[in-house]
């Protein structure tokens, strides 16, 4: 927050102290920013690469370049919004809207190499939309765009519009780095963990990924719109597939992720560019786009170096150089979150009713059924590759049976996806532990309690959410303490030990308060003092009612904890019953040894 204060001093006292050249300079750079800013949501945290974000830059300028000068006329009803600045801006952010949304319903889909692709068309197409119309002045633009008036003051100096441009970068600066410190950040943050584990959680990832595209494309929209009343001229290459790529840069090499790179990669691209562009030529005695062949030579380098970018360097030399400040950081105390209706002990919770899934040829669950009562713990055992991991996923909704039913609560929920199933209370962990290795313990754990909280994208980027995000954070950090990892609340996660990466999940899975919990191989990689605190742990999730569905290899580990056994093998149910009773049957003896009975 000081850092943050004394920044903006900086750039309030800056007008004076600067010449007009390096004036001129920071209101691009400003303009540069703001793009970069939206960017770093889209691709820094959200990982959704955009080459088009320069069109949008574009549709903010040539609408108010249109609007403003009078050049598209309004009907008579509209007449008196013509030629006002601030009404082409709301005008412009409305119709970048709806672009947006066409543009996002069409290619946020595209997954791979297809999401880069699709933007780099868009951005082609509307690059030449703007050349081609003879209304929008064709290849020579349009000129003569009014200034932005403030309580009647046009602001017509640089210094006028750096004040503007940069209010909009703090406000944007400010908001974004709100937003991802909130409910609704996890859910971004979280789509880099997968769309499965995400929708397990309850984010709505095709949500989160369309609200991540919409807010970049509206901070690429004002910034078009400041940058024509800044030029008060505009033509279409400004908006060019060339500057899309340029933005992109200057975001990844910023340190895709953070703000603070966001500014500083606009920053050092810009100039770089300016300084290179004036050197060389001087160097080598002659005029050429020297710049860029350099420039894309010290990109390579820097992506080589850093793959968090610049902010990354940044970073880990105050890390290093300067002494170490221990924030004081604590869970603020809050109220409780409601809890949900659990079932009675004994109930039926869930049941698998002759569930099979083929892939092909292959049936990997072969009408099985199963249930699992409240206040139970079942295991379901069997040599590898039986079809455990692939009977979790048609229980847990991230994949559909070919045939048969699954009830939650009496509930058939079958194919209804993995988001409304955890909704309904069940929750689970991944074989491959799937969690934001960047990110805390208890930031980790916050995303499982994402259906929870209530919070509203804008209400996190203004700050409004903190009695909801303290209430989430305090439930966290009470699972946390559950699963016994307080010590590590703040750690990344990825720096804890993979038997402890598996707890945190269960920890996140508990988050979201469910009355059924799917656990595939807890016990995988823990060490044996870890795997009694995890036996007790889920004997006393068990004594208050949950009810446990547990894959497991280890059989001493299994046998000494679970209710009830179910055996598979070739995605067939064997047998199923108590621990001892299964341990003798011959069937399982030869599924687990081969046929060598003891
Ligand atoms: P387990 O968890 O019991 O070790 P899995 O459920 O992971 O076993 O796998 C059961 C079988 O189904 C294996 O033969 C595996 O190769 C196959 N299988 C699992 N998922 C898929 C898939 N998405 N496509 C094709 N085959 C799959
Ligand atoms: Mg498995």
């Amino acid at each position: 927050m000081k850092a943050f204060a004394a920044f903006v001093v900086l750039l309030l006292l800056a007008p004076f102290a600067l010449p007009a050249f390096y004036l001129t300079l920071l209101n691009y750079i400003g303009l540069y920013s703001l793009v970069a800013l939206g960017l770093l949501l889209l691709t820094g945290v959200g990982g959704l690469t955009s080459f088009g974000q320069a069109a949008f830059v574009g549709i903010g300028a040539y609408t108010t370049a249109a609007l403003s000068t009078g050049v598209i006329e309004l009907p008579a009803a509209l007449a008196w919004t013509q030629h006002s600045p601030w009404i082409a801006l709301l005008a412009g952010l409305l119709l970048t809207f709806v672009v947006a949304i066409t543009l996002g319903s069409m290619t946020l889909r595209l997954s791979g190499h297809y999401l880069p692709l699709g933007t780099i068309a868009w951005g082609i197409s509307l690059y030449y939309f703007f050349g081609t119309f003879e209304q929008l002045g064709g290849q020579t633009g349009m000129s003569g765009i009014p200034a932005i008036e403030i309580f009647g003051h046009p602001l017509v100096t640089a210094r006028a519009m750096y004040y503007l441009i940069w209010a909009f970068v703090l406000v944007a600066a400010l908001t974004t780095q709100n937003l991802l410190d909130s409910r609704q950040g996890r859910a971004i943050r979280a789509l880099r963990g997968g769309v499965v584990m995400a929708e397990a959680m309850g984010v709505d990832t095709a949500g989160s990924r369309m609200l991540i595209f919409v807010i970049a494309s509206l901070q690429a929209s004002a910034s078009g719109w400041l940058y024509a009343h800044l030029q008060r001229f505009v033509n279409p290459s400004p908006f060019s597939l060339q500057y899309g790529i340029d933005y992109l840069f200057m975001a990844v090499v910023g340190g895709a992720g953070q703000v603070w790179g966001a500014l500083l990669g606009a920053t050092v691209i810009t100039v770089c560019k300016q300084w290179l562009q004036d050197l060389l030529p001087q160097l080598l005695g002659r005029t050429g786009n020297f710049e860029m062949i350099v420039f894309g030579g010290l990109l390579i380098l820097l992506l080589q170096r850093s793959r968090d970018g610049l902010w990354g360097l940044v970073a880990r030399a105050a890390a290093r150089w300067l002494p170490k400040i221990s924030k004081a950081r604590s869970v603020p105390q809050a109220l409780a979150l409601p809890r949900r209706d659990m079932p009675q002990r004994g109930e039926l919770v869930l049941e698998a009713k002759n569930v099979t899934r083929r892939f092909g040829g292959l049936v990997a669950n072969n009408d099985l059924s199963l249930k699992v009562h409240a206040g139970e713990i079942l295991a379901l055992i069997g040599p590898n590759g039986a079809g455990k991991s692939t009977m979790f996923n048609q229980l847990s909704g991230v994949d559909t049976p070919t045939s048969g039913q699954v009830l939650l609560r009496g509930q058939s929920v079958a194919g209804r996806g993995s988001r409304a199933i955890a909704r309904l209370g069940l929750s689970r962990s991944f074989q491959h532990v799937r969690l934001l290795p960047g990110m805390s313990v208890l930031e980790n754990v916050a995303i499982g309690a994402h259906l929870r909280g209530k919070s509203s994208v804008f209400s996190a980027a203004w700050r409004l959410d903190r009695a909801d995000e303290a209430r989430l954070l305090a439930d966290a950090a009470h699972q946390v303490e559950r699963v016994g990892l307080q010590e590590h609340l703040f750690a990344e996660a990825g720096s804890l030990a993979l038997g402890q990466q598996r707890t945190l999940e269960i920890a996140r899975a508990l988050a979201s308060d469910p009355c059924v919990l799917l656990l595939d191989e807890p016990a995988a990689g823990l060490r044996l003092r870890e795997k009694k605190a995890l036996g007790e742990l889920l004997s006393k999730l068990r004594a208050e009612g949950m009810a446990i569905l547990l894959v497991e290899h280890d059989m001493d580990f299994v046998m000494g904890l679970v209710d009830r056994v179910v055996v598979m093998d070739f995605g067939q149910k064997i047998t199923e019953g108590l621990p001892h009773e299964v341990q003798q049957n011959p069937a399982v003896l030869e599924a687990y040894l081969g046929g060598v009975a003891p």
